[in-house]
């Protein structure tokens, strides 16, 4: 699939620079999330975890099976962080506390997390059409734990 114009165009302008950058940021395991690493750093944000109090312990002919459930868990360094846009509207994206927090001030690391994601959205087969990809991101708005809505 044919990468979008704009995110080679922001990708090397990281690179001039030397900063660094993770395209592929989402891994599937059968078709399921797995697990998602900050685009501006590579570290693991969040990750398919057993959940405890979901396990099933059996003991089958004196040997004892664990049937775990898994969830997509966000780890402690997980960040949501709100980009406002030239036209007024907004985008939600993850990072790490670290790369939000800092990193994200580089407006040419805004533009390619952006286009990361309108990439990404092209790979699980949205028509990318719909959204505004002409949009500018200008700032970042906010960074939480968790956002809700685009507020
Ligand atoms: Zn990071």
């Amino acid at each position: 699939m044919a990468k979008l114009q704009r995110h080679v165009k922001a990708l090397q302008a990281l690179g001039d620079k030397g900063s660094s950058f993770v395209e592929d940021y989402c891994t599937f395991r059968n078709r399921e999330l797995w697990e998602v690493r900050c685009k501006g750093c590579g570290t693991i944000i969040r990750k398919m975890l057993p959940i405890e109090e979901l396990s099933v312990k059996r003991i089958v002919r004196g040997v004892t099976l664990i049937q775990e459930r898994l969830a997509l868990a966000c780890l402690a360094n997980y960040r949501e962080v709100l980009i406002a846009f030239d036209d007024g509207s907004r985008h939600v994206t993850p990072m790490c506390v670290e790369c939000a927090t800092t990193r994200l001030q580089d407006k040419d690391l805004l533009e390619a997390v952006y286009t990361a994601d309108l990439e990404q959205w092209k790979r699980e087969g949205a028509d990318i059409s719909e959204v505004n990809a002409s949009r500018k991101p200008n700032r970042v708005a906010k960074v939480a734990e968790q956002i809700r809505g685009n507020k």
